[in-house]
């Protein structure tokens, strides 16, 4: 199937690494034009480099989004290196750990901050630009926001506003043709997974007892399979489909775990 995603220019929040990397390269293989947005320079730099060298398309902008200004230049940078913009992916988050009996108000305040803030403001800056191109947003959620963790209410409230705000935007920019849509990941092998799955005592038995609680194939997700699913709904060929929360997940957050 043809995405029609040629000379597309898509904006990917954390598009360095974990499931970011994987949009990026898949966008980049649609015929795209991924602009990765990330603080890390090395990994953003190699992904573009390997990606170019494939004679692929992609370009980094490299920055810690912590404050609106920041959301605010990454979007002028994008537009200064292709002058539209056809998609946003929010995905850059970490899950960090502030709990309700271990955390405080103020670094809760923090989690929610440094999860949340920037999905609005990217989403906020980038708008003129996507009306202009009737774009589409995805916004990585996470089953956390349905499912709970335990020791995460910053990341859990971020996460649930995310879905919120998915509904929200996809009414509010309906008469821009502007489709926003969420991914829920559950279990998937990144980076970010591999550093929380390395705080419990013995990782790899915890490895072992979340994959036999996947009920397809007991087994993680890929962030290639996340991918894939994104890089859908940003295209034409979902064009009637808003407002829309998709597990990719092997069932992990509606079939029954016992099995
Ligand atoms: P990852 O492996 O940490 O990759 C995310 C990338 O985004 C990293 O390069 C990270 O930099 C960067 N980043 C994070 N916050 C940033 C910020 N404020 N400004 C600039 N760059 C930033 O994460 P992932 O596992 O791929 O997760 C991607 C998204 O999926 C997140 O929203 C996460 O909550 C969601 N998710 C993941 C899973 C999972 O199983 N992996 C499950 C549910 C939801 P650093 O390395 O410096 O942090």
């Amino acid at each position: 199937m043809n995405l029609e995603l040629q000379d597309k220019v898509i904006l990917v929040s954390g598009g360095a690494a974990g499931i970011g990397s994987a949009i990026v390269t898949a966008a980049a293989r649609e015929g795209a034009i991924p602009i990765i947005i990330d603080r890390n320079e090395e990994t953003a730099r190699a992904l573009a480099k390997n990606l170019r060298a494939e004679g692929l398309r992609c370009e980094v902008v490299l920055l810690e989004l912590k404050t609106a200004d920041d959301c605010r230049l990454a979007v002028e940078d994008a537009l200064r290196l292709h002058a539209k913009i056809d998609a946003l992916v929010n995905n850059a988050g970490v899950n960090d750990g502030v709990g309700l009996e271990h955390g405080n108000p103020e670094r809760f305040q923090q989690s929610v901050h440094s999860n949340l803030m920037h999905y609005y403001a990217l989403a906020h800056y980038a708008l003129p630009a996507l009306k202009l191109t009737s774009g589409s947003i995805v916004n990585i959620a996470s089953k956390v926001a349905l499912t709970g963790q335990g020791n995460t209410s910053g990341y859990a409230a971020a996460k649930g506003a995310a879905l919120a705000l998915t509904r929200e935007w996809a009414v509010e920019l309906l008469p821009f043709g502007i489709r926003v849509n969420a991914v829920l990941p559950a279990e998937v092998m990144t980076p970010l997974y591999r550093h929380w799955i390395s705080t419990f005592p013995e990782p790899e038995a915890k490895l072992k007892s979340i994959e036999r609680s996947i009920p397809l194939g007991h087994r993680m997700t890929t962030p290639e399979e996340i991918a894939s699913t994104v890089i859908f709904l940003l295209s034409p060929r979902s064009s009637h489909t808003t407002g829309q929360f998709l597990h990719v997940d092997g069932g992990y957050a509606h079939l029954d775990r016992a099995l």
